[in-house]
Parts: structure tokens; C-alpha cells; sequence
């Protein structure tokens, strides 16, 4: 499969600044709690790794109560932004320069007397900012020709549009409105303010479209020049999606011969570099890798800069542990040696699990009866992702908990109490004192509205003899009874490895994550922008990888492989 990007794709000017803008205020007042207003940009894939990294969204001046307020790129109303600077938190306007243009433009000439018109979707952020700077609210705001011929046109007009809406649209409702203006002796001038990036975005996209079979639309579903993109790909006649990460990757595009990408103005690198990874994967055969059943001699080849020494310099590994360490209590071959190629190489490590009922160091202790002694920093559970995810949401909130020690023990050392009565949160873990009591009462604190939480999606874990029912099936009676989707914060969600390289204080360039599971551990690695090493010592063997539309940058029988492991030219061979 050949991937072409479009001349110009991706993350505008104008959001980069509002992110770097963010990144520095992180920098400079670590300790602060950090705020946006509303969301920043239209990506929910950002959002989420800025959820994790502790800022909030407010949207009310009154929720300013301390540290520092970020403005968002498409702007703000300026009676709201002059409540936030009133507030006792330090305001930064994120406004991008070209909204901000748009916006004086709006409040002069509606102070010279002209009626604005505003050509975009009322509901949308950038048009509602916009529409706060003009004199006296004498403004209306168009999306479709339709409602351009139905509008009243006012003795002197000015016309100006949203910045990401598309030039066909702008100009079908702009020549109505001319054309009204003519004959009905009015006045009507407009000056075009949808932005270069947007337009060059669009070029871009159609020059592509003849060269490709099928085209990919990477960015948020809410993404105005997203969506503005998808329209126009749509009708160039060529099979399109429209993705927000490499996890949507429909299975067809694989058989596709040459494949377009391109992306929202929203949409940063690290996202567009994941889908891209995931094709070029998917569009390779494996090298001489044998599944655990010793059959197979599929192939997964190496790509340029992608091989056993680029693997082998990443700096930290997040391993995940059943399946990849141990079976049961039963230590997997290699694992020995390849924990001893850690601390040799001073490699940062972590051993990962969505199991939530016990704490680092009952799997410090479980490892040592395997005969691994590794320090208890070394382990992150779900139950720690959670709690440490909370603190950032609701700083010494409150939570009814459904779990077993491992879950309420990180959430006290969180600063989180327990409350049965009006909780910030129900939190459920696995859980041996499950019953209809405890699911009654979270069902009734749900009600009354807690905020439903899970510790990991896992349908189901292995027990001694079998399989329990996990969290995802426990939590699932609460979900059903109260109309409410719970938030699970273990894997897959990227959260949590966002998390545990945080706490390993390694950027995703250096990391990769290990696990035998393709639904969590690759997708967490891929959906957190990491590279990602399936083992086949686990739950997955190569035929299962192949039914998934996302596929691991490496592939191994078990990490024993990953110190030793030879390549030879196109493939990787022992
Ligand atoms: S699309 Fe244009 S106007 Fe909107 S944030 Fe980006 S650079 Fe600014």
C-alpha cells in the first residue's frame, strides 16, 4: 500500500499556539492548577491527554476560583472574557490572531453603523465569540443559501464568516445575499475572513484526491474544518472516512493500493503519524515470527528506522504483566533475563495492570515468590490510574467505592475520603463483596448524581480454575439501572499510560509498551502515540492479531526475544 499525505495537512497555526501556549504554562507554574474555558481545540484525543495531565475545563467565570485560565483558540465573547479577568486566577487569552482580526473587524464596523452578518454555525464557538464584540448585538449569523434569501437585509450590511467554514458555502450564501442587495437598494459589503489554513487544507485535499483509491480524514467529529474536509472528500467521488485515530481505520482501506490522509486543522502530528504507522504495518507481511503454538511462519519485516536497535534504545518500557510476565503463578520463559536487560541497559520500567484489588506491593510480593525482585515503584495498577486521574478532576473529592483494598488505599493516598452518602463519584474495581446491596446503593448515589467511574473495561479476569466476571461486567447492572456510561480510566484508555509515563518522567518518543492483549494494551499504546510490541505468550496469537484493523510495530514469541533478538535484512530472524 502506498500512503500519500496532502500538501497540507493538519494542525493550524493557530491551535499549535494555543497548545505550545499551554505546554508553557505548564512548564512555568507546574504547581497551578490549569484551566481551560471550554474545550481548547476540537479534538477529543488532545483533550483526553490534557485531561490527563490535570487541566480542567470550566465554563463559567464563578468555577475560576484559583490558578491559571487559558482562553480557547477560536476566542471568547469579550463580556466573558472581561468576567474571567475580574476573577481571582490569572486569564490568558489563547485567541488565535486571525480570530481576533475578525472580531475587531465586527465591533468597528458595527460601530460605523452596519449590520454584521456572519456567514458559519450559530452553535459554534468562533460565531458566538464573534458575535460578543459586535455593537449593540446587531448582527445575524447564515450557514446555507436558504436562509440568506429568508434573512431581513438591513440599509447597510457587512459580511464576514467563520474562519474554518468552506469557501463554496461562504460564497453560494454571499452571492444570494449580493444579489438580494442589488435588487432591493441596499448597501452590502463583505470581506472575506475564512482562514488561509482552511483553504489550503481544502486545495490540498482535491490535488491529493486524483492520485489516491481512498481517502482518510483524520480529526475530532466536532472539528468544523474537519467536517468542512469530509464534505469535500465525499463529493470527489472516492471511498471516504472520516477517523479520529488509528482505532477507527475501517479493515477495507487495507486493500486499498493507495490511500490519502489528510487532517483538520485540529489535528496534531502525533495522530496523523499513528494512522500513518498502522497502514504501513497493516500493509506489510511479518518476518519469520512463530506464534506460541509453533506453527506459523508469518513475517513481520522491519520498516527504515523501526528495528531491533531502535526498539532496544527507547529509554522506558511499560510493561503489562499477565500474559507477558507470568500465567497464573507460573513465571513465562525469558522473563528472568529480560528484567535483568533492564536495570543492565537503565532502562525506566513499569509493570502495568487493569486489575485494581491490589496494591504495588502485594505485586512486588507476588513477583518475588516468582523469583523477580523489583522495587514496589515499579508497579502501576488501574486503581492508582484512577485515583491519581480524580485528583486532577475534583482535588480532594469524595467517592463511594465498590473495589477492594488496593482501589481505596490509592484513593486515600489520593486525597480522596469516603462517602457514602452524597459522593463526587461512584468508583467501581473488582470486587469480592459485590451484591445487590452495594449495586442498589450506587445505583441510588448515581441517581442522585454522583459521577460514575470505572477503574478498567475488562469484561472478565482469570481466577484460579477460570474466569471471574471483571469490572466492565460488574459496573454494567449500575450503567443499565441509571441511563448512565461509566468513564473507565485502564486500558485501552491512552490515559493511562499518558499517566505512567508521567510518572516515569519519559516523553512518547522514548517509550514502548509491551502486552499480549490487541483490544487493550496495542490500542492504549497506539491511541497514547507510543510504540507498541505485542508478545504472543498471552491471550493473542497471530491469527487474532490479524482480524484487528490496527496492528504492533513489533511482534515477539515472548520478552524474552526483545535483548536477543537478531535481524537479518528485510526480516527480522533468530
Ligand atoms: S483555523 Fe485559522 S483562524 Fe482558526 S485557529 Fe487555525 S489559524 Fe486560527
Amino acid at each position: 500500500m502506498l500512503i500519500r499525505r496532502g500538501k497540507t495537512i493538519g494542525i493550524c497555526m493557530g491551535v499549535k499556539r494555543v497548545l505550545e501556549l499551554v505546554e508553557k504554562l505548564q512548564k512555568e507554574e507546574p504547581s497551578l492548577p490549569l484551566c481551560t474555558v471550554g474545550p481548547l481545540i476540537h479534538n477529543p484525543l488532545v483533550l483526553n491527554k490534557l485531561a490527563a495531565e490535570g487541566v480542567r475545563i470550566i465554563q463559567d467565570p464563578g468555577e475560576a476560583r484559583t490558578g491559571v485560565v487559558v482562553g480557547r483558540a477560536h476566542g471568547l465573547p469579550r463580556d466573558v472574557k472581561e468576567a474571567f479577568s475580574r476573577m481571582p486566577v490569572r486569564f490568558v487569552d489563547g485567541t488565535c490572531p486571525r480570530v481576533l482580526k475578525t472580531q475587531d473587524l465586527a465591533e468597528k464596523q458595527s460601530l460605523l453603523g452596519y449590520h454584521i452578518i456572519i456567514v458559519g454555525n450559530s452553535g459554534h464557538g468562533e460565531v458566538q465569540a464573534i458575535a460578543g464584540y459586535v455593537a449593540g448585538q446587531n448582527y445575524t449569523v447564515l450557514a446555507t443559501p436558504q436562509e440568506a434569501r429568508a434573512c431581513p437585509l438591513f440599509s447597510r450590511n457587512f459580511v464576514i464568516s467563520q474562519s474554518t467554514i468552506r469557501q463554496e458555502e461562504y460564497d453560494q450564501v454571499c452571492g444570494v445575499l449580493k444579489r438580494r442587495a442589488e435588487e432591493e437598494g441596499r448597501e452590502l459589503k463583505a470581506v472575506q475572513t475564512i482562514c488561509p489554513c482552511t483553504r489550503d487544507r481544502q486545495e490540498a485535499l482535491k490535488e491529493l484526491s486524483n492520485a489516491t483509491d481512498a481517502l482518510l480524514i483524520i480529526g475530532g467529529k466536532d472539528s468544523a474544518n474537519t467536517i468542512g474536509l469530509y464534505r469535500t472528500a465525499l463529493q470527489l467521488g472516492k471511498p471516504v472516512w472520516h477517523i479520529e485515530s488509528a482505532r477507527e481505520i475501517p479493515p477495507e482501506v487495507f486493500g486499498c493500493a493507495v490511500v490519502g490522509l489528510s487532517a483538520g486543522a485540529s489535528t496534531p502530528e502525533w495522530i496523523i503519524r499513528g494512522v500513518e504507522q498502522v497502514l504501513e504495518q497493516g500493509s506489510q507481511e511479518a518476518g519469520s515470527i512463530s506464534g506460541p503454538a509453533g506453527g506459523h511462519k508469518n513475517k513481520l519485516t522491519t520498516t527504515e528506522g523501526r528495528n531491533m536497535e531502535t526498539l532496544r534504545s527507547k529509554k522506558a518500557f511499560i510493561c503489562d504483566m499477565d500474559g507477558v510476565l507470568y500465567h497464573g503463578n507460573q513465571l513465562l520463559p525469558g522473563v528472568k533475563e529480560f528484567v535483568e536487560w533492564l536495570r543492565k541497559e537503565s532502562k525506566a520500567f513499569l509493570f502495568l495492570t487493569n486489575a485494581s484489588e491490589r496494591s504495588p506491593r502485594e505485586l512486588q510480593e507476588k513477583l518475588s515468590r516468582l523469583g523477580i525482585e523489583v522495587d514496589s515503584t515499579h508497579f502501576y495498577t488501574s486503581a492508582l490510574a484512577t485515583a491519581g486521574f480524580l485528583a486532577t478532576q475534583s482535588p480532594g473529592g469524595s467517592a463511594y467505592v465498590i473495589g477492594e483494598a488496593g482501589l481505596i488505599n490509592a484513593l486515600y493516598d489520593a486525597g480522596f475520603s469516603m462517602n457514602d452518602i452524597n459522593p463526587d463519584y461512584v468508583i467501581v474495581g473488582e470486587s469480592r463483596t459485590y451484591n445487590l446491596e452495594t449495586v442498589m446503593h450506587a445505583v441510588k448515589l448515581v441517581l442522585n448524581g454522583a459521577k460514575l467511574i470505572g477503574t478498567n473495561p475488562d469484561l472478565t479476569g482469570p481466577v484460579e480454575g477460570g474466569i471471574a466476571p471483571a469490572t466492565g461486567s460488574l459496573i454494567s447492572p449500575i450503567e443499565l439501572a441509571t441511563g448512565s456510561q461509566a468513564y473507565f480510566v485502564g486500558k485501552p484508555n491512552p490515559l493511562m499510560i499518558r499517566h505512567a509515563m508521567k510518572r516515569l518522567k519519559v516523553n512518547r518518543e522514548d517509550t514502548v509498551i509491551v502486552g499480549d492483549r490487541m483490544d487493550t494494551d496495542i490500542r492504549a499504546g497506539i491511541e497514547a502515540g507510543i510504540e507498541a510490541v505485542l508478545v504472543l505468550s498471552g491471550v493473542t496469537n497471530y491469527e487474532n492479531m490479524k482480524k484487528f484493523a490496527y496492528r504492533p510495530n513489533y511482534i515477539f514469541k515472548g520478552v524474552g526475544e526483545i535483548p536477543h533478538f537478531k535481524e537479518n535484512g528485510s526480516g527480522i530472524e533468530k
